[in-house]
């Protein structure tokens, strides 16, 4: 099985200086290589009656490997390719010539590559070349370039948008086989960085279970370094249960009053770790603070540090309450039930509204805008991703259900309706239904997983007997029987 750990590094102060160095050359180089590829991608595409110099990468389709210069690449299958450089030695220069001593007649070999394994040689040569790339790890450039690559490949596929440069690169990555650990004590250990050295981390894993270690990343966060290691170790994993042999389901509603409700009636606070009030003010305060510095003095590197640290920390606390939170969920049932949320479209920014005239009506932007930031701060997605490896480790299944109308419809008749919400309370108008809104809506999210229990059976559930009180569970069998029929 393979698992990412995270640890915390513990630099000593010249260490910090050279990862920071590593950094910013790290960044520099990656910026460069885009400018490179950034002109392949436009010189080779927009004159087509002109000579091409396939330097830094162009299109071919991938059959036939026949070159196409004037192609739009975003309306063709193609890949970059291009000729590696001739004064980097490393193409065949053998040209048409007959020898004149010898008689022979040589001919021309263009040895081809793709942009990032071009790059890659070029990047060999930098380190021959400039002090501040031959002291970083060859490893490390090389991914710094491949990384680069994965970019534009995800772009091609059209995953993502056209990779940008950037002004903080806060990563850098060890291929397999470079980072060996040494010393491991009691609390801490060393990892044996090539291009750095021996680096403490602290040791809040048991290291003697991994069998491989892979790719190792170095990040920066805040002011504090990290390095998570791609570890191969034991399959731990329990087979997941089958449905139906599972007794007993939870069904969760996220929201913001409540971060989560349970079915079961239960609630986990929203704690708005950014957006409380306090904390809000305080990072309003370091923003300012920076604002107010001066340009590119020192005051102001200070500044950024502290908003830097402060963004950490309460990144941190999120972390761990949302893997307490998680860890509570998966231990209340057999099975969780989920809505299936796109948060991505839920906190789009309101649309302009056109009022006919050539202006604008209100829209509630504002409003919008900080109920987006709200929606952000309780970080439903992280914790579905916690409650989803929470889950795995103890072989229960997870499931998601449609979302539709789960906080409008009744559970008692099924009746839909936007009027039976009433802020926190939900009322049927058909049948006069009274429960909690969230409540209601976990509840019925654990009903569309379509699992019933048997009435009044005292064994079940198995956990705790929390899940859907009774008079609810008898509702459930009436309505769920026809369906399975
Ligand atoms: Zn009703």
């Amino acid at each position: 099985m393979q698992v990412r750990w995270n640890f915390k590094l513990l630099p000593n102060q010249t260490q910090e200086a050279t990862l920071e160095d590593w950094l910013v050359t790290l960044r520099k180089h990656r910026n460069y290589a885009l400018r490179e590829r950034t002109t392949g991608f436009e010189s080779n595409n927009k004159d087509s009656e002109s000579t091409i110099i396939y330097t830094y990468g162009s299109y071919c389709d991938l059959e036939s490997r026949i070159e196409f210069g004037s192609c739009c690449p975003l309306t063709c299958p193609v890949l970059k390719h291009g000729v590696i450089p001739q004064n980097l030695g490393l193409a065949t220069k053998e040209t048409k010539v007959k020898d004149k001593d010898t008689k022979k007649v040589v001919e021309t070999v263009v040895k081809w590559d793709s942009a990032s394994g071009i790059q890659m040689k070029t990047t060999t040569q930098l380190r021959n070349s400039l002090c501040n790339f031959s002291i970083i790890n060859s490893a490390v450039l090389q991914t710094n370039i491949a990384r680069l690559d994965t970019a534009f490949s995800n772009f091609y596929k059209r995953r993502i948008g056209y990779p940008n440069f950037i002004r903080r690169l806060d990563s850098f990555e060890y291929k397999p086989g470079h980072v060996l650990l040494r010393h491991i004590r009691k609390n801490y250990a060393t990892a044996y960085l090539p291009g750095i050295g021996d680096v403490k981390f602290h040791k809040s894993r048991d290291l003697t279970l991994i069998q491989d270690l892979r790719t190792c990343t170095i990040t920066r966060k805040g002011v504090r370094w990290y390095i998570s290691m791609l570890v191969a170790i034991a399959d731990v994993l329990p087979d997941v249960k089958p449905l139906d042999l599972c007794k007993s389901v939870v069904g969760i509603d996220v929201g913001i009053n409540k971060l989560i409700a349970l079915s079961d009636g239960s609630f986990q606070e929203n704690k708005r770790i950014s957006t409380n009030k306090r904390t809000a003010r305080r990072m309003a305060m370091r923003q300012r603070g920076i604002s107010r510095k001066q340009k590119g003095s020192k005051n102001k590197i200070k500044a950024i540090k502290k908003l830097r640290l402060q963004q950490h920390k309460l990144a941190q606390h999120r972390d761990g309450y949302n893997w307490q939170v998680a860890k509570v969920v998966v231990d209340t049932a057999d099975v969780v039930a989920k809505e299936d949320l796109n948060i991505k479209n839920m906190v789009k920014r309101a649309k302009p509204k056109h009022d006919g005239k050539g202006g604008y009506k209100r829209n509630n932007a504002a409003q919008k805008t900080g109920l987006n930031k709200v929606i952000l701060d309780a970080s439903w997605g992280d914790i579905f991703d916690k409650i989803a490896w929470l889950a795995l480790k103890a072989g229960k299944p997870v499931v998601e259900v449609s979302a539709r109308h789960t906080s409008q419809e009744c559970l008692k008749c099924g009746h839909v309706d936007k009027k039976n919400r009433l802020g926190e309370k939900f009322l049927c108008t058909a049948c006069n239904h009274l429960d909690h809104a969230d409540t209601k809506a976990s509840r019925t999210i654990g009903k569309r997983v379509g699992l019933v229990f048997l009435k009044n059976k005292k064994t079940l559930p198995a956990d705790c007997g929390k899940v859907t009180p009774s008079s609810h569970q008898s509702d459930w069998v009436e309505t769920l029987v026809p369906c399975l029929s």
